[in-house]
């Protein structure tokens, strides 16, 4: 640079900054504001889950993102220009939009397409009649005609009343002749008719997997119907998936069983290589309403890399990505698979006596796919329920970890239901997260009294315990295994009541900010999305959900009747309540 070209510079700056500071007075006089919004909400309570400034009276958005939040009059004088907006929100309360920690997010793919026969509240059912009579009226409904695949969600064989539970004749007498799968809801297994059986290869003469469940007729060989765990894996394998047409349609039906519920960013949980594949394909071809993660399955994993390198995971590709993997050690514990130090109080689901539960994988196996998935740097997340899974999950940690056990990986613990005292210091330790399931208070508060006593089915799900050890917890639907509710979520981590009405581990109840919290900041912080998501703070995603009552000022026995009246993806609205 010439002397002669500096000095042409600096007359141009000069020239610039005296045309800047003779403006600024008339910009003051307009009274224009600083930074125009897009839309400003207001008139409702603002919680903003940011414990600094935790109430506002609004909220600035611009460009998807949030400009400012504060006092009403400061926000309208500084951001409020012609063509801003003005969302009045009447009363009602804006939230940061939920992040769910823990969900099966392509499973809704097909949701449309199957019959609810959820235990009521959230579904009609409460017997053997009830479900075939529901998916009797669905096949009449549609005008399924025989020979097609029918399919049911949501089976719960613990609230059958007097243990009378669905088998392949109750199915066969009203379904002779299409193929029936009922879906437990555990989601790792199903009830299959005659046809569904023949369909899937399963006989008197099929051997019993190791790790899974096939339960036979009395004194016989004879598949009862229910089929669980790696009996199941097959199966659900080989389900109907979308065609390349139905693929964005069914995505963006999908995503908005999600909105629906106040949710901006959805997990899959269990992802296989053909999943991948479709909700890459989907996100590109426009079906991007909410933002989804996936956490493609251990054994899936190879395949998964050969197209998604390791340095793939983690940004966003059309509100899609890839958050890290996922390994599934034991099973439910309603269903009695999951695997625990002591028995059970009753048998195993084949009868067995003296039945803790069992683990498919030795801790060999699992040590190695703990070494691989830390080694590539990938978030992990790990199915455990019972605390010998977890026994096994902190082995494996500590072999593959070595050296470097409190490295901040945000390995989440999914479920973690029957985590020890002792075991949630070794959280502390080694920087895991917790995401429970508090939901199961009240949906299986009655069964893990009967199964696993009352000590532990008191200390299920301890967010207390995990809070006031300075862990931040999340707190999941693992839908389809329960709906889609995010204000039940934080009514059971509130109040922790059964069905029959019992409190089930009083001392582990939580505030409900502490229970939002766990749909929001903490579940943000488990994706390493704290900056973007999770708060009302300037900078962050304008992800937003509004409320028709604010949770943390209702009778706490009414949350679970809080409804959502709209939710916002980056400043947009993409769902309203009618
Ligand atoms: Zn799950």
């Amino acid at each position: 640079m010439t002397k002669k070209t500096i000095l042409v510079l600096a007359a141009v700056a000069s020239l610039v900054l005296t045309a800047a500071c003779k403006k600024a007075p008339a910009i003051e006089a307009a009274a224009a504001p600083t930074a125009a919004a897009d839309t400003i909400y207001t008139g409702g309570d603002i919680v903003t889950i940011n414990d600094a400034h935790p109430a506002a009276e609004a909220v600035a958005v611009k460009d998807g993102r949030i400009l400012a939040v504060g006092a009403r009059a400061d926000i309208e004088r500084a951001n409020k220009g012609p063509a801003t907006k003005v969302v009045d929100l009447a009363g009602k309360t804006l939230l940061p939009g939920f992040i769910d920690p823990h969900s099966h997010y392509v499973n809704s793919l097909t949701m449309a397409n199957q019959v609810n026969v959820f235990a009521p509240p959230a579904g009609p059912g409460k017997d053997v009649d009830a479900i075939v009579a529901e998916i009797k009226k669905f096949r009449d409904e549609r005008k399924i005609p025989e020979g097609e695949l029918i399919m049911g969600y949501g089976y719960d064989e613990t609230i059958m009343p007097g243990g009378r539970t669905l088998g392949r004749d109750d199915l066969d007498k009203a379904f002779p002749n299409n193929p029936v799968i009922v879906g437990h809801n555990s989601l790792h297994g199903g009830v299959l008719n005659s046809a569904a059986l023949k369909k899937f290869g399963i006989s008197a003469a099929t051997k019993t997997p190791a790790g899974g469940i096939i339960v036979r007729k009395k004194g016989s060989n004879e598949p009862d119907g229910l089929v669980m765990e790696t009996a199941w894996i097959p199966i659900f394998s080989s389900l109907p998936k979308p065609n390349a047409e139905q693929e964005v349609e069914w995505s963006k039906a999908g995503q908005m069983i999600y909105a629906a519920a106040g949710i901006t960013t959805a997990q899959e949980g269990a992802t296989h290589a053909t999943d991948v594949a479709l909700m890459q394909r989907a996100a590109a071809g426009g079906a991007a309403i909410i933002d989804v993660i996936a956490f493609p399955f251990i054994l899936d994993l190879d395949p998964i890399l050969k197209d998604n390198p390791p340095s793939t995971f983690g940004p966003y590709k059309n509100h899609f990505k890839l958050g890290g993997v996922k390994i599934t050690l034991d099973g439910s514990p309603q269903g009695r698979t999951a695997f625990f130090t002591r028995p059970y109080l009753v048998d195993g689901p084949n009868g067995e006596k003296n039945w803790s539960g069992e683990l498919p994988f030795s801790q060999d196996t699992v040590n190695g796919w703990f070494k691989r998935v830390y080694d590539l740097g990938l978030p992990l997340n790990v199915h455990a329920n019972g605390d010998a899974a977890i026994d096994v999950l902190v082995k494996a940690h500590e072999f593959a970890a070595a050296g470097s056990l409190d490295k901040d990986r945000r390995t989440t613990i999914i479920h973690s239901q029957f985590v020890r005292l002792d075991q949630l210091d070794k959280y502390v330790t080694y920087k895991f997260i917790p995401s429970f399931f508090t939901e199961h208070t009240f949906y299986f508060g009655e069964t893990h009294m009967k199964q696993r006593g009352k000590e532990q089915a008191y200390f299920l799900s301890p967010m207390r315990a995990a809070i006031d050890k300075g862990l931040h917890p999340t707190n999941h639907t693992d839908y389809n295994v329960s709906p889609i509710d995010q204000m039940f979520v934080v009514w059971t981590a509130v109040n922790r009541v059964s069905r029959s009405g019992e409190v089930i581990g009083p001392d582990q109840r939580i505030t409900p900010l502490e229970a939002l919290k766990a749909i929001t900041i903490n579940a943000a912080y488990q994706y390493f999305e704290e900056k973007s998501k999770g708060s009302i703070e300037p900078g962050k995603l304008a992800d937003l959900v509004i409320l028709d009552r604010n949770p943390i000022k209702v009778d706490p026995m009414t949350i679970k009747d809080i409804k959502v009246v709209g939710t916002i993806k980056e400043g947009k609205t993409i769902y309203t309540a009618n």
